[in-house]
């Protein structure tokens, strides 16, 4: 129901469709927006698991007892630096809590996740300068190179650009607690092992999801134009018979829980074979779109407007009488004759003929039934001369109905 609903509202042209399709694979924005909520989703999960792991952290520095000043210093230096972590996750939680379910980026999203890889490896610098006052070993530094790598999803450019501010503001930091000359030297190298590492991996996760994701937009593209395909009419966009069926099928259940009544108007270009043979098929087909579209904008937002063949077009009309519907097909049918098409220099002038028929007036379902009812009054209006509108009924109803308009 929903899907048809939908189908309806958003009808789309095949011109907005290649648009769009030229869009994902020429405009890189939508997939670095496809990766910003991706890292949001994924900021969310890391600050999730980083706030109790902080907590551990401090509690099992600040449990122990420390003897010598510089082990004081260093277990202030962590537990300080895990309380600033600690809020920042918590803020990152309450940040991503709302945008996580967000399936298109917004402005915050893609400066939180430069944010955050800043904040991480700014964090793991930090940790591991403070541990070289007890240790020489860089496990927290070769830890965050990892993770973020691991983690987000960063554009090479801009990766390659944070590992080496990175790895500059550790070869220059760790010196303000390394004493021995060689231990600084030997850190300096594993530093940069540990960048390297970080970076190969971002890269490769990138490429990775990359493909993933065009693939995936590829795929929905695709889906996109088989919809527009399979239901609407290549020439004019309108609805075809086949989304007209579904349409149709769905008012009729509709109408059996309310008990209004439906109608359904066929209109019929007359004499079309003469404005193709004197002007030709392309001047034919436009004339077919400019039809289409004024058929479109002048039904109500419930109506449906669909071509159902050659020029042959059918509007469905919800919650409307026979008698209504006869007045409104009426007055389009004086609107056209009154129009004029211009195709070029060329301006011409067409007329319909109408056939009008209730819904509630068949018991079948099929679009076939309702069809052949609305075709039978269309096949009245051709015999008595074209231009004109009848009305398909039952024969009491009929006979009434004339019987007013005499
Ligand atoms: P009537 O008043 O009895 O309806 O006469 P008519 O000429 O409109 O009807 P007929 O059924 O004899 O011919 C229909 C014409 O519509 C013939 C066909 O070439 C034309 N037609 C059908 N589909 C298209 C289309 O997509 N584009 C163009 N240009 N012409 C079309
Ligand atoms: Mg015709
Ligand atoms: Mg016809």
């Amino acid at each position: 129901m929903n899907q048809i609903k939908d189908l309806q509202k958003n009808p789309r042209s095949f011109a907005v469709i290649k648009e769009k399709v030229a869009k994902v694979f020429n405009d890189n924005n939508s997939i670095l927006g496809e990766c910003a909520c991706i890292n949001t989703r994924r900021l969310y999960y890391v600050s999730i698991h980083a706030i109790p792991l902080h907590i551990i952290s401090i509690i099992l520095t600040a449990t122990k007892s420390y003897d010598t000043s510089v082990f004081k210093m260093w277990s202030l230096g962590i537990i300080t630096s895990h309380i600033i972590l600690l809020i920042l996750m918590i803020v990152f939680f309450l940040v991503t809590y709302k945008l996580k379910k967000r399936t298109k980026p917004s402005k915050i999203m893609f400066v939180l996740q430069y944010i955050i890889v800043a904040v991480i490896m700014a964090s793991g610098i930090a940790i591991v300068t403070i541990d070289q006052l007890i240790t020489t070993n860089i496990t927290p530094f070769l830890l965050i190179c990892i993770i973020t790598g691991f983690v987000f999803l960063i554009r090479p450019l801009i990766s390659f650009m944070v590992y080496l501010i990175t790895y500059v503001a550790y070869y220059y930091l760790i010196a303000l607690t390394i004493t021995d000359h060689y231990v600084l030297i030997s850190n300096r190298i594993n530093g940069f092992a540990a960048v390297g590492i970080g970076f190969l991996l971002s890269i490769m996760l990138w490429r990775y999801n990359y493909t993933n994701i065009t693939q995936k937009w590829r795929i929905r593209m695709q889906q996109e134009q088989l919809k527009q395909m399979a239901y609407y009419d290549p020439l004019t966009d309108l609805p075809n018979r086949r989304l007209l069926e579904k349409v149709i099928k769905r008012e009729f259940s509709s109408m059996q829980r309310t008990g209004h009544e439906t109608i359904i108007i066929v209109l019929d270009i007359d004499n079309f074979k003469n404005i193709n043979d004197t002007y030709g098929h392309p001047v034919g087909d436009d004339i077919l779109r400019q039809l289409a579209s004024f058929l479109k904008s002048n039904v109500r937002e419930s109506d449906t407007v669909s071509r159902f063949g050659g020029e042959e077009f059918i509007i469905l009309m919800p919650k409307t009488s026979v008698e209504r519907g006869y007045a409104f097909a009426e007055r389009l049918r004086k609107l056209i004759m009154e129009k004029r098409f211009t195709v070029g220099s060329i301006s011409i002038q067409i007329t319909c003929s109408f056939g009008v028929s209730s819904m509630r007036d068949i018991s079948s379902q099929t679009l076939d039934a309702y069809y052949s009812l609305a075709d039978n009054a269309l096949y009245l209006a051709k015999q008595f001369g074209k231009n004109r509108v009848e009305i398909a009924c039952e024969k009491e109803r009929r006979a009434d109905w004339r019987k007013k308009e005499l």
